[in-house]
């Protein structure tokens, strides 16, 4: 059998460029033998996988929807130490609201420098900053960070099904109450990339 009926075996042609009108494509080693560039149809498999992608791009897996009704519990707030990122612009916010002469000296009291980053600073139990634990409330609430305004849809916890069940251990109100839409759910995922 000559190698050329072997590569024809499978896909009879380029399927990216039927003007070359060769048959290229090694059906064992699923890739283009001819032009080693042919970066988006030089493999069958890669085509299935892009396909699967923009699939899933179009449609994530919680395009019914996903519960979520904060219980208040504060939990998200306290425990073990973490970040919560902030922008000048939402240092501003949180210097205005907490009435600091200034932004400098609302850094200096509520941020720490973490790297390239700021986040704000936290208790030595690693309660955040603006916890109230008497009440268990956010001081800060009306002009709290984006990352607490976009909890629990993150990124992060929206990869897989997996993601959003580990999160409904950690957060006592994710997985139960109003259901978001998924266009409310994309936008809350955009707010900030965790
Ligand atoms: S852990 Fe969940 S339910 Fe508790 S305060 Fe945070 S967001 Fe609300
Ligand atoms: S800013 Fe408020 S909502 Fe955000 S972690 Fe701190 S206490 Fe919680």
């Amino acid at each position: 059998m000559s190698t050329s009926r072997r590569l024809r075996s499978v896909w009879d042609g380029c399927p990216a460029s039927p003007r070359v009108g060769l048959s290229g494509i090694d059906s064992g080693r699923r890739e283009c033998y001819v032009s080693g560039r042919c970066v988006r149809f030089n493999s069958m498999g890669l085509i299935q996988r892009q396909e699967k992608m923009s699939e899933n791009v179009v449609k994530p897996w919680y395009t019914e929807g996903l519960r979520f009704a904060c219980t208040g519990c504060g939990d998200c707030c306290t425990g073990a130490p973490g970040y919560v990122w902030v922008n000048q612009e939402e240092i501003s916010a949180l210097s205005a609201v907490l009435g600091c002469e200034s932004t400098a000296e609302f850094e200096q009291l509520y941020v720490r420098n973490i790297g390239m980053r700021k986040s704000l600073r936290e208790f030595p139990n690693g309660d955040c900053v603006f916890f109230d634990s008497q009440n268990r409330r956010c001081k800060v609430y009306e002009a709290r960070p984006r990352q607490c305004r976009s909890w629990p849809f993150w990124g992060s916890n929206l990869r897989s099904p997996q993601d959003w069940e580990r999160t409904c251990e950690v957060c006592r109100g994710s997985g139960k109450g109003r259901l978001f839409s998924r266009d409310e759910i994309e936008s809350l995922r955009a707010v900030i990339r965790i």
